[in-house]
C-alpha cells in the first residue's frame, strides 16, 4: 500500500512569500513542505554570479526593497539589511541632456535649485513636495493594514482623510492627476514611471491598473522609500530560507508540482506526492490553474511589459551632463527618456507592435550603496542594473527582438552619456561583455511568471472591493483548504512577504 507523507501545510514554490509562509508555519510548530521546481530557492528574488569568471554576485532580477514590512523581519528573526539611497533620481533632460534634474534627500536646497534650471521656476518644486507629502500620509495611513485583514474601500477612505486626493488616485486615471499637478513634462514622467514598473498601460487606461502600480510603489514602509539589500536580493531570500528551515519545514528544490486536489490535499510533484492540511500556493495563479480539474481565477493570461538588463562595468560611464558627479547621477534611480509625453508614445508603439525607440528605463547602480556583491579582484567595478518600460511578451516573438530591443534601450542609454556605454562594459571570463538580458519571455521560462508578468497578474486595490472580502485576508479561494500565498494574492507583488504572512494567519485562523 502506497503511503503518501502528510504535512499541516505545503506550499508551492519556494520564492520569497512562500518562504515566508513556511517559515512563519514552521516557527509555531506546523510540519511545514516546500516544493520547488528549480535547483535553487528565491524566485524572483535572487542573487546569481551571472557572468562567467566573474565574482559579481548581482540582483538578478528584483533588486530594491520598499514594500517588505519591519514586522516581518522581527517576526522571522531575519538577518536583512536594507541601506536608504541618499539619492532618490537622476533624469537628464532628453531633449537637452548636458542638464538633469538630480533630487537629493540629503540637500533639500540642491534639490530646489536643480527644479529651478531645469523647469525654469520653483512650481513644479512647491508641486513636488506637496504631492509627495500628502502621498506619504495617505502612505502612513495604509501601509499598516496590509498585513492585517482587509477593510472596505470607504473604511480605508476615511482612514486616508484626503478626499480631494483619494478620488485623484482611486476614481480617475492617474495621468490627470499628474497633467494637473505638474507642469513640466521631465517631471510628469519622472512621477509617472512609478505607475509603469511591470505594468502595461496608457496613463489615461480606463482600468486604472496604472493607478494600482502608483499606489504600491508609494505606500511601502509607510514612506515609499526604495532601499538597497545588503548582499542583494539572494540576501533576502537566503535569510527566508534560513529562517524557514531553522524552523524545521523541509524545503525541497527540483520538485515541480504538477496537480493539486483542493478536497483532499494532495499535491503531487516530479517524483513524489504529499498530503497537507493546507495547501499554500506561491506560484502565480494561472500556473496553479493547471494543478487543478477547476481554475481558481478565470482572467486572461496576465502579461508583463519589462526588458531587464544587468551588466558589470569597468568604471562609470561619463555624463553628457557635467554638472552632476556619476556617482551621485547612478546612485539613485536614472531616469532616460521617460518624460510623460515619451512613455506615452512607448505605450503607443509597443501596442502597435513596435520596439520603443527612443526606449524609456531607469537604471541604478547597486555597487553605490553595497559593494558586498563583489568579489576582491573586482575592487573597481560597478554593477547596473536596467529596467525598460513597455516591452510586452509580444515584442520578442522573433529571434532576433531580444536583441533589438537591448540595441535600443543601449541606444537610448547613451543618448545621455559622454561615451558609448559598450566602452565600459567589462569582460567576462570567455572574453564576451558583462551583458545580461531578460524578456518577459524568458522570465516565464526561468521563473515561471506567465507573460512575464513580474508581480504574478494585475496589481489589485490594497482593499477590499466587495463585501464579502471584507474582514479576509485576501488570500483564500473558492477550496477551504488552498490559499495563495505569493505576489498573485491581493496584496501581493513585488518583494515584500505579504501575502505570504497573511496566507500564514489565515492557516493559523482557521
Ligand atoms: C525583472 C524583475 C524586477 C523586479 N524588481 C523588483 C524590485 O526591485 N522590487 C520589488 O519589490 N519587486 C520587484 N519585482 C517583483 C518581485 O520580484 C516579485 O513580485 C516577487 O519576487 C514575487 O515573489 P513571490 O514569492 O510571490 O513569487 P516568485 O518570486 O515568482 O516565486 C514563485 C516560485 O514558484 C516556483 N514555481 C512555479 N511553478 C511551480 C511549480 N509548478 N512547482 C513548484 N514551484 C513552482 C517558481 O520557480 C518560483 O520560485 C521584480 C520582478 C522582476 C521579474
Amino acid at each position: 500500500m502506497n503511503v503518501v507523507q502528510t504535512f499541516d501545510d505545503i506550499v508551492i514554490g519556494a520564492g520569497h512569500n512562500g518562504l515566508t509562509t513556511a517559515a512563519y508555519l514552521a516557527r509555531v510548530g506546523r510540519r511545514v513542505l516546500v516544493l520547488e521546481r528549480s535547483d535553487h530557492v528565491g524566485g524572483a528574488s535572487i542573487s546569481a554570479r551571472t557572468f562567467p569568471g566573474m565574482d559579481a554576485r548581482l540582483s538578478r532580477y528584483s533588486y530594491l526593497v520598499s514594500l517588505m514590512p519591519r514586522q516581518i523581519i522581527t517576526d522571522l528573526d531575519l538577518d536583512v539589511r536594507l541601506v536608504r539611497r541618499r539619492y532618490s533620481s537622476y533624469t537628464p533632460l532628453p531633449r537637452r541632456p548636458e542638464l538633469g534634474l538630480l533630487v537629493d534627500n540629503g540637500d533639500p536646497e540642491a534639490t530646489r535649485a536643480s527644479f529651478a534650471s531645469t523647469t525654469g521656476s520653483d512650481a513644479d518644486h512647491d508641486a513636488w513636495q506637496r504631492f509627495y507629502g500628502r502621498m506619504e500620509r495617505l502612505a502612513q495611513r495604509v501601509f499598516p493594514t496590509v498585513t492585517e485583514p482587509l477593510r472596505s474601500a470607504d473604511e480605508l477612505r476615511t482612514l486616508v482623510d484626503d478626499d480631494e486626493l483619494w478620488s485623484a488616485l482611486v476614481d480617475a486615471p492617474i495621468g490627470q492627476l499628474i497633467e494637473s499637478t505638474f507642469a513640466d513634462d521631465t517631471v510628469r514622467g519622472v512621477v509617472a514611471t512609478d505607475a509603469l514598473i511591470g505594468t502595461f498601460a496608457d496613463l489615461h487606461d480606463p482600468s486604472l491598473r496604472q493607478n494600482i502600480c502608483l499606489l504600491y510603489h508609494l505606500i511601502g514602509g509607510g514612506t515609499g522609500d526604495w532601499d538597497v539589500p545588503i548582499g542583494g536580493m539572494g540576501s533576502v531570500s537566503g535569510a527566508l530560507a534560513r529562517s524557514a528551515a531553522a524552523a524545521g519545514a523541509d524545503i525541497r528544490t527540483g520538485a515541480r508540482v504538477v496537480a493539486v486536489d483542493p478536497d483532499t490535499g494532495v499535491v503531487e510533484w516530479d517524483g513524489g506526492s504529499a498530503q497537507g492540511s493546507m495547501v499554500h500556493a506561491g506560484c502565480a495563479p494561472t500556473v496553479l490553474n493547471s494543478m487543478l480539474d477547476r481554475p481558481v481565477i478565470t482572467e486572461p493570461t496576465p502579461q508583463g511589459a519589462q526588458l531587464k538588463i544587468n551588466l558589470l562595468l569597468n568604471r562609470l560611464p561619463r555624463l553628457r551632463d557635467t554638472t552632476v558627479d556619476p556617482m551621485a547621477a547612478f546612485a539613485g534611480t536614472f531616469h532616460i527618456n521617460e518624460d510623460f509625453s515619451q512613455v506615452q508614445s512607448a505605450y503607443a508603439a509597443a501596442a502597435a507592435g513596435r520596439i520603443p525607440s527612443p526606449a524609456p528605463c531607469e537604471i541604478y547602480c547597486h555597487t553605490l550603496s553595497d559593494r558586498s556583491i563583489l568579489g576582491p579582484d573586482l575592487d573597481d567595478m560597478q554593477t547596473l542594473t536596467l529596467f525598460g518600460l513597455h516591452m510586452p511578451p509580444e515584442l520578442f516573438s522573433e529571434p532576433t527582438a531580444l536583441q533589438q530591443a537591448v540595441d535600443s534601450t543601449l541606444a537610448s542609454l547613451d543618448s545621455v552619456l559622454a561615451e558609448p556605454i559598450a566602452d565600459v562594459i567589462a569582460r567576462d571570463g570567455n572574453g564576451q561583455p558583462c551583458i545580461e538580458a531578460r524578456s518577459p519571455l524568458d522570465l516565464q521560462d526561468s521563473v515561471g511568471l506567465p507573460g512575464g508578468n513580474i508581480f504574478h497578474r494585475s496589481l489589485q486595490w490594497p482593499w477590499a472591493e466587495t463585501a464579502d472580502e471584507v474582514g479576509t485576508w485576501g488570500v483564500e479561494t473558492l477550496h477551504s483548504r488552498l490559499t495563495i500565498c505569493g505576489a498573485g494574492a491581493r496584496r501581493g507583488g513585488g518583494v515584500s512577504g505579504i501575502p505570504g504572512h497573511n496566507a500564514a494567519q489565515f492557516a493559523l485562523g482557521r
